[in-house]
C-alpha cells in the first residue's frame, strides 16, 4: 500500500529539529517528532502541533523506543556550550545510548538513518579549512569532551552498523549554524550578541575576539540535511555542511551592532578552556556529491534572525 514517507525528528522541539519538521511537513511527510524537552520547547512548534500530519512524543532517546518509521534524522542532543555542559554525563549518554537506540531501531525496522554530528570532531583543528579526511584534536577529558566525545563515539557507532548490520546511514557534520527558533539564552554567540545589542547592553566577548567561526543559516542546513538523506545509498558521509564564509568573533560583533542599530559597547571577558581558535568548513565534498552549498550571506541571515528576537 503507497503511504506519506514516515519520518522521525529526534530533537524535534529544537531550533534545528523545528524547522526540519516544518520542511519534511512541506514535502508532504508524516512527522513524528520525539524529545524530552530539556532545550527544545513547544513553542518552537506550536504552528505544527495541531497539523494532521505531525505527531509530538515526549521521550529521552537514551531509553529505547518502539515506532515505524521509514526515515530517522538523529537530532537529540544539547548543542549550546553551557546546556551540554549542565549535566555533561546525560550529553555523553543522549549522544551514545541516543544513537545506539535509534541505531538498534534502524536495523529492526530497516530505516535509513541520519545523524547530526558537529564541526566539534575536529576539536582545535590544526588542518585548515576542515576536511572531512582530517581526524581532528579533540581534549578527551576537557569541559568539552561529553559533547565532543559523545559525537564522536556516535560516528562510530553509524559506520560500524553500516559495516557490521549493512545500515544505511548518513552523517552530516554541521558547522556553527544560527537563525530564528535559536534560544536567547543559551549563550551561543550569535543570540548572546543579538539579545545584548537590541537591549543595548555590552557586548561580551570571550577571549580578545579574533578566533574564527564560519555562520549558516539555518534555511540552507535543513536543504543540506534533505538532499543528504535523499542521496545515493553509497553516500555514507561524514560530509560538512556548513558556510566556509569565515568570520572573526570581532567582525559578528561589530555587524550585529550595525545591523541592530544599537549603541551596545565591547566589552572584553575571558576565554573559556578549549575554545577553538578557528574554524572553517571545506565543503568540496558537500559540493560535489550533493550538489548543495549554502544561499544566504552572514549579513541577510543576521538581519531575519535580529528581527526574529525583535518580536
Ligand atoms: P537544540 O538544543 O535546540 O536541540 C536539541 C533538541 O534535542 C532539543 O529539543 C532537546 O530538548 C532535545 N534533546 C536533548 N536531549 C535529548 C534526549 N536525551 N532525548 C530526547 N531529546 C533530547 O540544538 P540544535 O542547535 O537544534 O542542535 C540539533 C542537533 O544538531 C544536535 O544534535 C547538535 O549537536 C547538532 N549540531 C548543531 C549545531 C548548531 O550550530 N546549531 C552545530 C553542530 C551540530
Ligand atoms: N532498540 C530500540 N528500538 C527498536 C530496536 C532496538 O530502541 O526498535 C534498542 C534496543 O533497546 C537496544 C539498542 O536499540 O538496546 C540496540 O539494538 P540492537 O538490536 O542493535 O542490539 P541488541 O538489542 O542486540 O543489544
Ligand atoms: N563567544 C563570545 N561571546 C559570547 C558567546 C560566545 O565571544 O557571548 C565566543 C566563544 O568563546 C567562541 C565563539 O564565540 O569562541 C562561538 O561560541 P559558541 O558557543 O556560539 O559556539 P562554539 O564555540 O561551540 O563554536
Amino acid at each position: 500500500m503507497h503511504h506519506r514517507k514516515r519520518v522521525l525528528v529526534t530533537g524535534g522541539a529544537g531550533f534545528l529539529g523545528s524547522h526540519l519538521c516544518r520542511r519534511l511537513i512541506a514535502e508532504g511527510a508524516d512527522v513524528l517528532c520525539v524529545d524530552n524537552f530539556f532545550t527544545g520547547t513547544k513553542d518552537n512548534i506550536l504552528d505544527l502541533l495541531d497539523h494532521p500530519h505531525f505527531e509530538v512524543m515526549r521521550h529521552d532517546v537514551t531509553f529505547p523506543l518502539y515506532v515505524e518509521v521509514d526515515e530517522i534524522y538523529n537530532l537529540a542532543c544539547p548543542a549550546s556550550p553551557i546546556h551540554y555542559q549542565h549535566d555533561p554525563v546525560q550529553t555523553t549518554k543522549t549522544s551514545v545510548h541516543g544513537a545506539i537506540n535509534m541505531l538498534g531501531l534502524a536495523k529492526r525496522i530497516d530505516a535509513k538513518i541520519l545523524q547530526a554530528s558537529t564541526s566539534e570532531v575536529y576539536g582545535d583543528p590544526s588542518v585548515h579549512p576542515q576536511t572531512e579526511d582530517y581526524w581532528g584534536n579533540v581534549n578527551p577529558i576537557g569541559i568539552r569532551s561529553c559533547y565532543d566525545e559523545g559525537k564522536r563515539c556516535a560516528e562510530t557507532l553509524f559506520f560500524d552498523y553500516h559495516r557490521q548490520h549493512g545500515l544505511n546511514i548518513k552523517v552530516a557534520r554541521i558547522f556553527n549554524t544560527y537563525g530564528p527558533n535559536m534560544h536567547p539564552n543559551d549563550g551561543r554567540v550569535v543570540s548572546n550578541f543579538i539579545v545584548q545589542a537590541l537591549a543595548d547592553e555590552p557586548i561580551t566577548i570571550y577571549g580578545d575576539g579574533s578566533q574564527t567561526r564560519s555562520f549558516c543559516y539555518v534555511d540552507d542546513l535543513i536543504d543540506g540535511f534533505i538532499r543528504l538523506m535523499a542521496s545515493d545509498d553509497d553516500v555514507t558521509g561524514p560530509i560538512n555542511l556548513g558556510n566556509p564564509g569565515e568570520f572573526t568573533i570581532k567582525e559578528l560583533a561589530e555587524q550585529v551592532i550595525s545591523l541592530a542599530g544599537s549603541s551596545s559597547q565591547i566589552t572584553y571577558h575571558p576565554l573559556p578552556s578549549d575554545d577553538p581558535m578557528q574554524r572553517q568548513p571545506d565543503i568540496t565534498q558537500a559540493r560535489g556529491v550533493l550538489r548543495w552549498e549554502p544561499s544566504v550571506p552572514l549579513q541577510e541571515g543576521l538581519k531575519h534572525t535580529i528581527a526574529y528576537f525583535r518580536r
